[in-house]
């Protein structure tokens, strides 16, 4: 008797006792992220929300893209307790709001919408909003973007996309990160790639390393023509 055996169950969804309150909470932010919307396409400012794991490199990205395009572009960087990624991006000179989520798991619409309320809006054409680290429950909760960028990367291992089906369907790019280390990760990033494209065949998938710099003039100019 040396074979083990794997049962599995699944939640049902009236067994999720706080689904009412679930359904609400996702209703009240999806209006403030309609309100948000509406209050970026009255400045004609385009928001793109970057969401991807702990570590995937999202800051780093964000970091890279605003010394590229310098001008016109503000960051929201959202962090469970420090402020040192905001630090990092600061430095090159755009005007960052760091929004501490106190543990919070994610961003949402009523954040964003305060931290829009404390910039000046004038002068920008893009924000961009690095989420929380988390494959989960950002995706539930849009935040007023015009699109959403999901970063992963090699590092990761070669299953996050196929774990995390969810986050990648709401994706419009979704970015393939430290390809310098596929290598050693012995990771294929054509392999992530396809599993994007088996999700969903119209994700742009860029791949990038950030520290070569590889890919990175793709994305700024698919950002750009979001
Ligand atoms: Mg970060
Ligand atoms: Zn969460």
């Amino acid at each position: 008797m040396n074979s083990f055996t794997i049962e599995t169950l699944e939640a049902a969804p009236d067994e999720i006792y706080d689904i009412e309150l679930e359904h609400s909470l996702l209703e009240a932010n999806a209006k403030l992220s309609r309100d948000n919307r509406a209050l970026l396409d009255r400045h004609g400012i385009v928001a793109i929300d970057f969401m991807g794991a702990i570590g995937s490199g999202k800051t780093t990205l964000i970091t890279r893209l605003v010394e590229k395009l310098k001008t016109g572009v503000a960051v929201f960087n959202g962090d469970a307790t420090t402020g040192a990624d905001a630090d990092a991006i600061a430095k090159q000179g755009v005007p960052v709001v760091q929004i501490a989520t106190v543990n919070g798991c994610h961003l949402d619409a009523n954040l964003v919408g305060k931290a829009l309320r404390k910039i000046d809006l004038g002068g920008l054409k893009l924000i961009f909003i690095e989420n929380i680290g988390n494959l989960i429950c950002p995706a539930e909760f849009p935040l007023g973007s015009k699109a959403r960028v999901v970063v992963v990367s090699v590092t990761e291992g070669p299953w996050m996309v196929r774990k995390h089906p969810h986050m990648f369907l709401g994706a419009a790019i979704v970015v393939i990160n430290k390809t310098d280390l596929a290598e050693a990760m012995e990771v294929s990033v054509e392999e992530l790639a396809n599993d994007v494209h088996k999700l969903k065949p119209d994700i742009r998938v860029i791949p990038t390393s950030c520290k070569t710099g590889a890919g990175l003039d793709e994305v700024t100019a698919a950002l750009l023509a979001v």
